[in-house]
């Protein structure tokens, strides 16, 4: 009954939630650009004091965007925590000119409201204010405690989450996190997310001469072009296996459960390949292991190569410098700093110490176990919010998510109302008013069932 009043609460108060949605999409608040931050940072409190959530603005130092905290204390389940993790910033709004409105405006053209963070992250953190004000304004209570951790600098890496985590881990404790976003496929099924993978992000380079030559000289001064080709030949093979020694030792194969959630996940091969014009995966994958490299699959991926003459027409021109970037998506087990100091030794030994390395950014990879009971609950709940929904081992990409699980020791679930083809980060970006509805009403099940459990 209590939950049906939530639910009903919700129904009737669309308009409250778009228009709250709308102001705070008004409110620029690009971390790029240290642009409306702290503007941003208050108006998100005040939407918090709306919804009967009692909050504070938490600061690390000077030149740190704050975090929003929010908590509500639950008088029939004091026992367990949930915790909402969000962010107010949004990316950069540029090209300004690729975009239909402007794009802080706001805008709602029938089923869509259009502007920078639409989706990306205001969309996701009204739905769960929202469900947490229908609970409070229904019951005067909520199914279990409630925290939300709203940072202001996830669209530029979260560079600060780490420090932020480490000074308040006792009010930060929670048994659950509901991540950031959470994606809503092209048949309307919300994906369950367990985990990301993680990420090193490094930059070799090779510089041979004080200046380019005259490539007639190609006789007497090496080229470091392809030096630096011979140095990353040897990092993988042509299948996409990693050669660097020791690369894999930590990491563990995917459990019973993780294979099974994984053949029950729909991929369609075709589609996908026809998306990017292509005819063929790395070493010819097919069905289930294209599924699983997605997974779990660690990656060597040159993300830019540069060298030489690249302009119009010839230039025989032999370079003194080059340089490649190279982004290693990691799995669970590994630590960035040990794949680092293997990558270093790998280069060593095979000769190539003169090939110099940066490390831009280590992030390691977080997952939770499948059979956790948090993520029956969240399946539960989107199951019935949605019709349906999709369980994800996890996600191909990278996000903060060890951070969490390792300091705050809890698991974390990433469900939303994320539109796979909302444009988020692109001009013209959207969130979608039926998916914020139903996103919303999954957030109040997933309480619900958080806290009877
Ligand atoms: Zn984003």
């Amino acid at each position: 009954m209590i939950l049906m009043n939530a639910l009903k609460h919700i129904n009737s108060h669309m308009d409250d939630l778009i228009s709250d949605l709308q102001s705070l999409i008004r409110q620029p608040s690009v971390s790029a650009k240290n642009e409306g931050i702290e503007e941003c940072s208050i108006l998100v409190k005040k939407l918090l004091k709306k919804a009967g959530v009692k909050s504070e603005i938490l600061r690390l130092k000077k030149g740190v965007a704050p975090i929003v905290y929010g908590e509500i204390k639950s008088k029939q389940n004091p026992s367990k925590t949930l915790m909402f993790y969000n962010h107010y910033d949004v990316q950069p709004a540029e090209p300004l000119d690729l975009w239909d409105d402007p794009p802080f405006s706001g805008i709602r053209k029938g089923n869509k409201i259009f502007g920078r963070g639409a989706t990306d992250d205001k969309g996701e953190l009204i739905t769960r204010i929202k469900a947490v004000e229908a609970y409070l304004k229904t019951t005067g209570d909520v199914p279990c405690n409630i925290k939300f951790v709203i940072e202001g600098e996830e669209e530029t890496g979260s560079a600060h989450i780490d420090e932020y985590l480490k000074k308040y881990t006792r009010k930060f404790s929670c048994d659950g996190v509901i991540w950031e976003f959470g994606y809503v496929d092209a048949k309307n099924r919300p994906i369950i997310g367990l985990g990301m993978k993680g990420l090193l992000f490094v930059e070799l380079s090779v510089n041979e001469s004080i200046r380019d030559a005259h490539s007639s000289l190609a006789v007497l001064i090496k080229n470091p072009a392809w030096r630096l080709i011979e140095a990353i030949k040897t990092l993988r093979d042509p299948d996409g296996k990693i050669l660097i020694k020791d690369w894999y030792k930590e990491t563990t194969p995917l459990s019973k459960n993780d294979l099974k959630i994984i053949q029950n996940e729909p991929f369609d091969e075709h589609v996908f390949k026809k998306e990017f014009g292509i005819k063929s995966f790395v070493g010819s994958k097919k069905g289930l292991d294209a599924k699983k490299a997605l997974v779990g699959d660690p990656t060597c991926n040159i993300a830019g190569f540069v060298s030489g003459y690249i302009g119009d027409g010839a230039k025989t021109v032999l370079p003194s410098k080059a340089l490649v970037k190279i982004d290693f998506r990691l799995v669970p087990k590994m630590d960035p700093k040990k794949q680092v100091s293997r990558l270093k030794y790998h280069l060593k030994s095979k000769g190539f110490s003169d090939v110099k390395i940066k490390i831009f950014h280590g992030e390691a990879a977080a997952r939770t176990n499948s059979s956790h009971p948090f993520v029956d609950q969240v399946k539960d709940a989107a199951d019935k919010s949605f019709g349906t929904s999709i369980l994800n081992v996890s996600n191909a990409g990278t996000g903060p998510m060890y951070s969490f699980v390792k300091i705050l020791k809890a698991p974390c679930i990433s469900i939303g109302s994320t539109y796979m083809f909302s444009r988020i980060h692109s001009p013209n970006e959207f969130a979608r008013v039926d998916l914020l509805k139903k996103t919303t009403k999954c957030m109040c099940l997933i309480m619900h069932n958080f806290g009877i459990h």
